[in-house]
């Protein structure tokens, strides 16, 4: 059966779509991890099967909106699935590669205004050259610039913006990537790698 909500601790996250303009070396998908949870997807879930799988929800303190997949693919239900969790009194963050204006062709950070409480980007390497050696975008090295001045919109419109490295890419690149995260006025998180 699809999985589309699971728990971790005081969090729920959602599965939204298996899409995804990356294919990252690091990516869990690539193993199976969490395979427990079974998070490939038979059909990409409607707002009201997630709706209805959020049994626990008032039990959580967050709710995200994450993979197996980049989450900004379901662009269509994620204002009404934001709703639905806010009237519940739970904040809403999402996870993404940041790549949502070239998948939508449009400005993806505004959109997200009054639905999404934190953003948090995967920045994975420090230049556009390594990102793409790293994450493979389908979209080339402009993928890195796309995350870069996507994160620059979110600042405008969501009231908490990160980005995230994993600590395996050694101290040099994390300085740097705290550097690229204040010169954007962001925060910057240090994630441990996940085997
Ligand atoms: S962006 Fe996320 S879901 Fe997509 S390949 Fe990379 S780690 Fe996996």
């Amino acid at each position: 059966m699809d999985t589309y909500t699971y728990r971790i601790g005081n969090k729920i996250y959602l599965n939204l779509t298996n899409r995804c303009s990356n294919n990252c070396d690091f990516c869990i998908r690539r193993n199976d991890g969490y395979k427990e949870f079974g998070l490939w997807l038979t059909k990409e879930p409607s707002a009201e099967d997630v709706i209805n799988a959020l049994t626990d929800i008032d039990s959580a303190e967050e709710v995200v909106f994450c993979g197996y997949g980049e989450p900004i693919y379901r662009l269509d239900i994620i204002p009404e699935l934001c709703d639905y969790i806010h009237k519940h009194g739970k904040k809403t963050r999402i996870n993404t590669n940041g790549q949502g204006d070239l998948i939508w062709d449009t400005d993806v950070a505004s959109k997200l205004k009054g639905y999404i409480d934190t953003v948090s980007i995967s920045l994975n390497a420090t230049d556009a050259r390594s990102y793409q050696e790293i994450c493979h975008s389908e979209y080339g090295e402009k993928a890195f610039y796309a995350l870069l001045d996507f994160a620059k919109k979110c600042k405008e419109n969501v009231s908490r913006v990160i980005l995230s490295v994993v600590d395996v890419i050694g101290e040099d690149a994390i300085a740097k990537a705290r550097e690229i995260a204040d010169s954007l006025g962001v925060e910057l998180r240090v994630r441990a790698y996940l085997e």
